[in-house]
């Protein structure tokens, strides 16, 4: 029974966000590719997690930003699970400063990995969606990218960019019957937002309609959602899950 279950792919699934993904996409029946960059004990722990919600999972070293190291990522994941039915794209990373002070190294290293690294996995994952004439495409950008945030114009481009990028895709592989769209999540409490300064939080939480930050859960309700069989009509779409946070922008 369970060789039959479909397969997703999540990138940066060691913690936070795409290990919850990992974690609800397979109690939504779904076996799991679990990528991590450095934090090999982490992507463990949530395969140990999607083993708990019923699904098989392995976990897949590979560091998104570099081209053909993304190549062999889906790769391995098709040799080991079969082929990729649903593709969350969740790596991401920050690295804060003023665009004054902001050092080439910082701009290049956000970009290529949050945005270079979704055209990577994308571009060799879609090929067999296409051959099979299924998929689902997932691709996890933030409010900032809507709204904006000072000290970080980097992290703004590339999760811009990923808009940019899925509205695209939608419209090129629709004939396949493959959708592709965006969850933005506003401030969620993981490892990522865990060091902000108290006073930044409490502004933050500030600005939430809802009065608090996400989980990590909320936002995977939503990718497990755009990942359905249900949502098989909804595609180029960009979905906040953000409190309310970016709520009365046109997108
Ligand atoms: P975390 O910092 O908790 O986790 C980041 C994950 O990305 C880790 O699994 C990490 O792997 C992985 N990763 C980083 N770089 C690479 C790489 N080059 N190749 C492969 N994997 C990589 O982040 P969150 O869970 O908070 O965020 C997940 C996504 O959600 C990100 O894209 C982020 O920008 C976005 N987001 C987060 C928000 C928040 O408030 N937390 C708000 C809006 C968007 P490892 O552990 O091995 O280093």
């Amino acid at each position: 029974m369970m060789l039959d279950r479909p397969v997703a792919l999540v990138t940066g699934a060691s913690r936070g966000i795409g290990r919850a993904c990992a974690v609800e996409l397979a109690r939504n029946g779904f076996d799991l590719a679990v990528n991590y960059l450095a934090d090999q004990a982490g992507a463990l722990e949530t395969v140990r997690l999607v083993g708990e919600a019923g699904g098989r999972a392995v976990v897949l070293q590979c560091d998104v930003s570099i081209h053909d190291a993304a190549r062999q990522l889906v790769l391995r994941s098709e040799e080991q699970l079969g082929p990729v039915e649903v593709l969350v794209c969740n790596a991401g990373i920050t690295r804060d400063a003023l665009l004054m002070r902001m050092s080439e190294d910082d701009w290049d290293h956000v970009i290529y990995t949050n945005l270079k690294g979704v055209y990577n996995v994308t571009k060799w994952a879609v090929r067999s969606m296409a051959r099979r004439r299924s998929g689902r495409i997932v691709n996890i950008s933030s409010v900032v990218a809507l709204r904006g945030n000072p000290g970080q114009s980097n992290y703004a481009a590339a999760k811009a960019g990923i808009i940019g990028f899925t509205v695209s895709l939608a419209k090129e592989v629709a004939r396949y019957g493959i959708t592709a769209n965006v969850v933005a999540p506003g401030y969620i409490s993981t490892d990522m937002t865990d060091n902000l300064p108290p006073d930044v939080k409490e502004a933050l939480e500030g600005q939430i309609p809802l009065g608090r930050p996400g989980t990590p859960e909320e936002v995977a309700y939503a990718v497990a959602f755009l990942s359905s069989p249900q949502a098989g009509y909804i595609t180029g779409q960009v979905l906040p899950v953000d409190g309310g946070l970016s709520s009365g922008f046109i997108l």
